[in-house]
């Protein structure tokens, strides 16, 4: 989590301060109370000496432990404690749940200039009323700051639940509720071959048309639309399918139970390569376009929703073709966090099963 800069003068002060606290102005200190013991021991006999010395080592003592308090510091220029400045190191790590450990001391990213804000703020409460997501996003700093609030479980006004909402997260511990939510809107995206059929919220659907285009643009061919929006009622008919054909357990590793399935958001969308005719899409990995789409996807809202090597944070096998929209700010914070799960980028419990 990016965390704002001290200014420099600041921080240079901040440094020179610590510098000057720590160990050269300890050495200068004893070198100076050698030298007076020295003079004294001349001038009081060796008996002296032996209380001298002892007078001398309990101020060493008693300077040494002065100087090494935190309030020793107190002179720097605007008063920052370095003790509640250090804690910013321990926000820089990269997930979310180190994150929140480390950061105890701070409510979050607290810091002054235009960073995040909370569920407190007036301009959360407002964006939430809007109904706008992507204003939301915006008012608590951009998706970054958005993912970290609500990853540290700073931001209780953010229902992770709500499938209304573009975060919505959907996995085999976390169904739709209600479990036969239906999306007010759902529309074909233009300009875009199907091979069955396909429909997405508008927002998706217009970002899954920009994809298409610039993948052909870029030279990586012709990308096509398979599946969207399943309702609860197909889903329920395509989940029982395969339970009649292969048994529950199997029917599980390839399909998700109704009420379970991020195509019921309207959010969802598997796609193909379409190179001549369209391919299935499991092939779509090894294909130019499945390639171009892993690294290109964020920019138009898109992420790789199951990616290889996580089926056990996500219950699913590796899907390339499966891509889910949450928006260009979540989809950037996701691609440059270098995130891999949503459950990861969110802060939520791994969902390898049901
Ligand atoms: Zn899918």
């Amino acid at each position: 989590m990016p965390q704002p800069e001290q200014p420099n003068s600041r921080r240079a002060a901040r440094l020179a301060a610590e510098a000057s606290a720590t160990a050269p102005a300890h050495r200068a200190t004893a070198d100076r109370a050698v030298a007076s013991r020295r003079r004294f021991a001349f001038a009081l006999g060796r008996r002296g000496v032996v209380a001298v010395v002892a007078v001398l080592a309990v101020g060493l003592i008693a300077l040494v432990v002065a100087l090494a308090r935190p309030g020793g510091e107190s002179t720097l220029p605007d008063g920052t404690a370095p003790a509640a400045a250090n804690p910013t190191d321990a926000v820089t790590l990269p997930g979310g749940s180190g994150a929140a450990a480390g950061a105890t001391a701070l409510p979050v990213p607290a810091q002054s200039g235009p960073a995040a804000a909370s569920c407190d703020s007036s301009a959360v409460t407002s964006a939430l009323a809007s109904g706008s997501d992507a204003d939301v996003i915006a008012a608590f700093g951009g998706g970054a700051a958005f993912r970290a609030t609500v990853a540290a479980g700073a931001a209780p006004c953010i229902d992770l639940g709500d499938p209304h909402r573009v975060w919505i997260v959907v996995d085999k511990r976390r169904p739709l509720n209600p479990v036969d939510f239906e999306p007010a809107e759902v529309v074909a995206p233009a300009n875009i071959q199907r091979t069955v059929d396909g429909r997405l919220q508008p927002p998706a659907a217009e970002a899954l048309t920009a994809l298409v285009a610039a993948a052909a643009d870029e030279g990586a061919g012709a990308i096509g639309l398979n599946s969207a929006y399943r309702s609860y009622a197909s889903q329920t008919r395509t989940y029982n399918g395969y339970v009649n054909s292969l048994g529950r357990a199997e029917a599980d590793r390839q399909s998700a139970r109704p009420g379970y399935s991020e195509h019921q958001t309207g959010l969802a969308t598997d796609v193909a390569a379409c190179d001549g005719g369209c391919g299935a899409i499991e092939s779509f990995g090894g294909t130019r376009q499945g390639a171009w789409t892993a690294a290109n996807a964020w920019r138009f809202g898109f992420i790789i929703r199951y990616e290889d090597g996580y089926t056990a944070v996500t219950g699913y096998q590796a899907e390339p073709w499966h891509l889910r929209y949450v928006g260009v700010e979540l989809a950037k914070a996701y691609h440059e966090g270098g995130f891999h799960t949503l459950e990861d980028f969110f802060g939520l419990p791994a969902a390898p099963d049901y």
